[in-house]
């Protein structure tokens, strides 16, 4: 029974169900496995599943064309001929192949929409994001819960910066039975959208409805930084530079750990409310919180090097490079300090000394959930397009690595 579970699995990945549960109930309504009795029955269906085990998809097509023939045409195995020919690459194949089905009659409800998911997902493939659009819009009119119809309508619309309807779909999603397992997830999510929202306010110069926008992703999730960010932007804007201030500052209680991402702003707006002091005492607050902030540190030697102060810049720089070393920004910073001093050999020396192990990485910035390297922090994935998947890769220095 083991073997009969796993191919189950299998069917329901291939189907393009990658979440099972459309699947469940396509199964448990419908009474499937009934229906595939005959297929089952054809050697042909149990070879071509096990080329696709062995992930030998020309041959497992040839099986399971054979497969359908005998078995006189069930729909589901030319539903999954037609989702192997889209993983071949052969859109076209695919998009004739799940046509022909519409074409069949009498089609029950779910498996009319559980075609037109395929064909969705092949238009998707194929670029044809109207006709995608149009495909998944249909199966939820068959099927309102169809989560995978959901999540892939959400992406269509994020890539064409359609913000609205990716919201709107991102809140259906959030009100699907079993959603709440993941609602954090989703007011994170929800956040981003309104986020975005706000930027095209922003973009046409409403700052009202921008910072509405902004306050609206920070209610949602207090921890949204970019949020934060374009608040503060928005008040600083409009010349109430308290409130930039108060919204940057916000970001850092919020989520110390990207407090550097409002460094500039704060260092550069401090001192218009006759506060200079204000920024580097809030470099030394984080890294009194946080004894590994190499950022906290790096943004307070730029400071104290800019006020004259080069020799505690330098000091400063080589504890950050000690929790950093691979940090290029610390590297660029320590030389033009140690320039600005006229390059005494001994600091020269503690430099050589303290970086003889280091690695160098220009991209440090890698997608938890597909690995996908940055060199900048995005919020939002170019290759999986999952939001705020982002975290800053470190290698501890070898002799570090041996302490911890
Ligand atoms: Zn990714």
């Amino acid at each position: 029974m083991g073997t009969l579970l796993l191919l189950a699995s299998l069917v329901a990945l291939l189907i393009g169900l990658a979440v099972g549960k459309a699947w469940e109930r396509y199964k448990l309504q419908d009474g499937i496995w009934v229906d595939r009795r005959r297929a089952r029955e054809s050697p042909h269906y149990m070879l071509g599943l096990n080329f696709l085990v062995a992930n030998q998809i020309d041959p497992a097509i040839a099986e399971l064309t054979k497969a359908a023939h005998a078995a006189g045409d069930p729909l589901e195995i030319h539903l999954i001929l037609g989702n192997l020919y889209r993983e071949k690459g052969q859109v076209g194949r695919a998009i004739q192949e799940h046509q022909s089905l519409l074409q069949r009659p009498n089609l029950r409800k779910l498996e009319h929409a559980n075609v037109l998911l395929c064909l969705g997902l092949d238009y998707r493939r194929g670029g044809f994001v109207d006709r995608a659009i149009e495909a998944f819009t249909e199966v939820l009119r068959l099927d309102p819960q169809n989560q995978y119809a959901l999540s892939n309508l959400e992406k269509l619309h994020e890539e064409q910066h359609q913000w609205h309807e990716a919201y709107a779909t991102r809140q259906k999603l959030a009100a699907l039975p079993g959603a709440s397992e993941e609602s954090p997830r989703h007011s994170e999510i929800l956040a981003f959208l309104e986020f975005e929202l706000g930027q095209d306010a922003l973009k046409r110069m409403d700052y009202a409805d921008a910072a509405r926008r902004f306050e609206a992703a920070i209610d949602l999730d207090a921890r949204n930084a970019p949020a934060h960010l374009s608040l503060g932007d928005v008040r600083f804007y409009e010349g109430k530079t308290a409130d930039a201030v108060s919204a940057w500052e916000r970001l850092i209680d919020a989520s110390p750990e990207r407090a550097y991402l409002a460094f500039s702003r704060l260092e550069g707006a401090y001192p218009k409310m006759s506060a200079p002091d204000r920024f580097p005492a809030l470099c030394e607050r984080l890294i009194t919180a946080n004894p590994q902030d190499w950022r906290a540190r790096l943004a307070l030697a730029r400071h104290l090097s800019a006020q004259g102060r080069p020799t505690d810049a330098i000091e400063l720089l080589f504890e950050a490079i000690g929790h950093n070393p691979h940090a290029l920004a610390l590297h660029q910073t320590i030389w033009q300090t140690l320039s600005t001093l006229n390059l005494p050999a001994d600091l020269v020396g503690r430099y050589i000394e303290l970086t003889r192990d280091a690695i160098f990485y220009l991209d440090p910035h890698i997608c938890v959930r597909c690995r996908y390297r940055s060199t900048e922090l995005l919020w939002q994935c170019p290759h999986c397009h999952e939001w705020n998947t982002f975290v800053e890769e470190r290698i501890a220095p070898a002799k570090q690595s041996a302490e911890v």
